[in-house]
C-alpha cells in the first residue's frame, strides 16, 4: 500500500496541488512508501498562522486536561506498536525489532508527559519581607516549529511534541523527507487522540519547508535535532529574530574507551554495538574505539572477527542485527571516508562493502543501499579527517593509547562532544575519565548509545546547545516568571528600598 500524504493544518487535512517526493525503502529501492506534498513557504506559512490562533485557548486549558490528552495518546500508540515499527522499518530501513524498542521509547515519552501534567511546574521562593510570597512559575513560549531527523523518527518528534504541548505550546511539526510517512502516522494519532484543531500541525518537505519555518518571526522557538550544518544554519537565521529561542540537538563523533583492565569480551561487544547498531547512523554511534595499547591487538582480531559475523540485511527480519543505511547519498558519503582513512595512513582491517543481502528462495529481491562495516586501525595526530568528522554510517577507527592523560587528549579532540563509553574495572579510572572529557552522556562497561526519556539528553560543543530532547525539554519550551504578591496592608520592599512617598 502505498500512502497519499497531505499537510495538517488547523485540523484539516489538505493536499496542495504543488510539486510531491516520493518516500522509497532504503532496503528495497523500488518499493515506494508514499508520495508527500513538498511544502512550500506558503504551507508552511499556513500552518505557523494556524498555531498562532489556537495558542490561547490552548495555553488557557489546564495543565492536567492537556497532559490527559497523552493518555489517550499512549492507549492509541499502544495499539500501533507492531504497525508503527513495521513501517518504520520500511520506511528508515532500521531492523524490525530496533524499531519497536524506538516506538516504546516514544510512549515512555508519552507517559512521562501525562504524568508531568499532576507534577509540579514553578518553586515556591523566600522573601526577604515576610509578607510577600514569592514564586517562579513558567509560561509556555507560544509558537513551537519541531524539525526533526530520519534516524529516530518516532522518538525524536515524540521527545519534543510532547513537552512543548503540555507545556501549552502550539507546535508545527517538519519531520524528515526520508521518514515523512511515520511523521503523517504521529500525526493522525495526535488528531485521533483529540487534540485540538491548531494544536499539532504538520508540514512535508525538505530544507526549504523547513527554512521558511525557521525565517516566519511568529514562531517563537525552535526545536531541532538533526546535522551541525543546518542547526547552524536555524542558529543564524534566528539571531536576526527578536524574541526567538532556539534549541539544536546535533552530531557527534562518539568513542569507546577500552582500558588496560577491561574485560574483553564485554569490550568488544560495548564497542561492536556502539559501531554498528543502526549501522553507525545513531547520533550516539562510536566513530572510534579508543584502546590501550596493551590490548589493542587482542581487542583488534576479536572485534574484526565479531564484525565480519554480523548478520546484516532485509529490515523485515527480526534475525538480522543492522539493515541498509538511509539512501544512496548516505552510501557514496561514507565510501568516501572509508576511502579517506587509507589515503589519512589508516592500517584497513576489514573493507566496508558495497552489497546485496543474498536472496534466499521465496524472499523478495533485495537491492538497497547496504554497506558492510569498514575497520581500520590509526594513530592519532592532528589534523586526520576521518578519526573527527561525522561519518555517520559503519565506518570505525581502533587508536591506541599509552595511558589515560593520552586517552582523554584524543578523546577530546573533535569537536564534538555527544557521547562517551568507559570500559574499565577500576573506580578510580572511571572517576577521572568522567571528570575530564567532554560529553553529555557518558556509560560504563555499556555501548555509547541507548537512552531512556527521563534522563537527560544532549551534548557539547557542536554537538548541540539546548538539550531540546527528552525530559530536560521543559527548559527550552517555558520562560520562568517570578511571582511575587504582598499580604500586608502597607508596601514594603526588599534591600531596605524605602517606601515613604514624598
Ligand atoms: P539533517 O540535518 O540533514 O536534517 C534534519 C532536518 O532538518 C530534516 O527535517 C531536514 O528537512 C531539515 N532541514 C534541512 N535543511 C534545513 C534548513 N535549511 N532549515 C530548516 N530545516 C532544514 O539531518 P539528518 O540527515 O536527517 O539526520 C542525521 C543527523 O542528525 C546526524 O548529524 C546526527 O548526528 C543528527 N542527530 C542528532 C541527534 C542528537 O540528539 N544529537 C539525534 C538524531 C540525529
Amino acid at each position: 500500500m502505498s500512502i497519499h500524504a497531505k499537510h495538517f493544518a488547523a485540523g484539516q487535512w489538505r493536499k496542495p496541488a504543488g510539486k510531491t517526493f516520493a518516500s522509497t525503502s532504503p532496503a528495497r529501492l523500488t518499493e515506494t512508501i508514499g508520495e508527500f506534498p513538498l511544502g512550500t513557504k506558503a504551507d508552511a506559512d499556513e500552518a505557523v498562522a494556524a498555531a498562532r490562533k489556537a495558542f490561547p485557548a490552548w495555553r488557557r486549558t489546564s495543565r492536567i486536561l492537556r497532559a490527559e490528552l497523552f493518555d489517550k495518546l499512549a492507549q492509541l500508540v499502544k495499539r500501533e506498536t507492531d504497525d508503527l515499527a513495521t513501517l518504520m522499518a520500511r520506511e528508515c530501513g532500521k531492523v524490525v525489532t530496533e524499531c519497536r524498542a524506538e516506538v516504546v521509547e516514544g510512549l515512555h515519552m508519552i507517559q512521562y508527559v501525562f504524568g508531568t501534567g499532576r507534577m509540579p511546574m514553578g518553586d515556591i521562593l523566600s522573601s526577604e519581607i515576610a509578607e510577600k510570597d514569592a514564586f517562579m512559575r513558567r509560561k509556555p513560549w507560544g509558537v513551537a516549529a519541531v524539525i526533526t531527523p530520519w534516524n529516530f523518527p518516532f522518538a525524536v518528534p515524540l521527545w519534543m511534541l510532547g513537552p512543548s504541548l503540555v507545556e501549552g505550546n502550539t507546535v508545527i511539526f517538519k519531520p524528515s523527507e526520508d521518514t515523512p510517512a511515520i511523521g503523517q502516522r504521529i500525526v493522525e494519532l495526535f488528531e485521533e487522540a483529540g487534540f485540538p484543531a491548531g494544536v499539532i500541525n504538520l508540514v512535508h518537505g525538505e530544507a526549504e519547508a523547513g527554512e521558511a519555518l525557521v525565517r516566519n518571526p511568529s514562531v517563537n522557538c525552535v526545536l531541532f535535532t538533526g546535522s551541525y550544518e543546518v542547526g547552524k544554519r536555524i542558529a543564524e537565521i534566528s539571531a536576526s529574530i527578536p524574541d526567538r529561542i532556539v534549541a539544536s540537538e546535533t552530531g557527534s563523533k562518539s568513542a569507546v574507551i577500552v582500558c588496560e583492565d577491561a574485560k574483553l569480551d564485554l569490550a568488544v561487544t560495548s564497542g561492536i554495538i556502539s559501531a554498528f547498531k543502526t549501522s553507525g547512523q545513531r547520533c550516539v554511534s562510536a566513530g572510534r574505539i579508543i584502546v590501550h595499547e596493551k590490548l589493542i591487538d587482542a581487542y583488534a582480531e576479536k572485534f574484526v572477527a565479531t564484525a565480519k559475523r554480523l548478520k546484516i540485511g532485509d529490515p523485515l527480519d527480526a534475525n538480522n542485527f543492522t539493515g541498509p543505511v538511509i539512501n544512496k547519498t548516505a552510501l557514496e558519503k561514507i565510501e568516501r571516508y572509508n576511502a579517506l582513512s587509507k589515503e589519512e595512513g589508516g592500517e584497513i582491517l576489514l573493507v566496508g562493502q558495497a552489497f546485496q543481502p543474498d536472496c534466499q528462495a521465496g524472499k523478495p529481491d533485495l537491492r538497497g543501499c547496504f554497506l558492510s562495516p569498514h575497520i581500520y586501525r590509526i594513530k592519532h595526530g592532528p589534523k586526520v579527517r576521518c578519526i573527527r568528522e561525522e561519518v555517520f554510517g559503519p565506518h570505525l577507527a581502533l587508536i591506541p593509547f599509552k595511558d589515560n592523560e593520552e586517552a582523554v587528549r584524543i578523546y577530546n579532540d573533535t569537536e564534538y562532544g555527544l557521547s562517551l563509553a568507559i570500559i574499565t574495572e577500576s573506580y578510580r579510572t572511571m572517576r577521572y575519565f568522567r571528570d575530564e572529557c567532554e560529553y553529555g552522556m557518558g556509560y560504563v562497561n555499556l555501548p555509547c548509545i541507548g537512552a531512556e526519556v527521563h534522563l537527560p539528553f544532549g551534548g557539547v560543543k557542536k554537538s548541540g546547545n539546548g538539550h531540546p530532547s527528552a525530559a530536560g525539554l521543559i527548559e527550552a519550551v517555558t520562560h520562568k516568571t517570578a511571582w511575587t504578591v504582598n499580604h500586608a496592608e502597607e508596601v514594603k520592599m526588599a534591600q531596605g528600598l524605602t517606601t515613604e512617598v514624598k
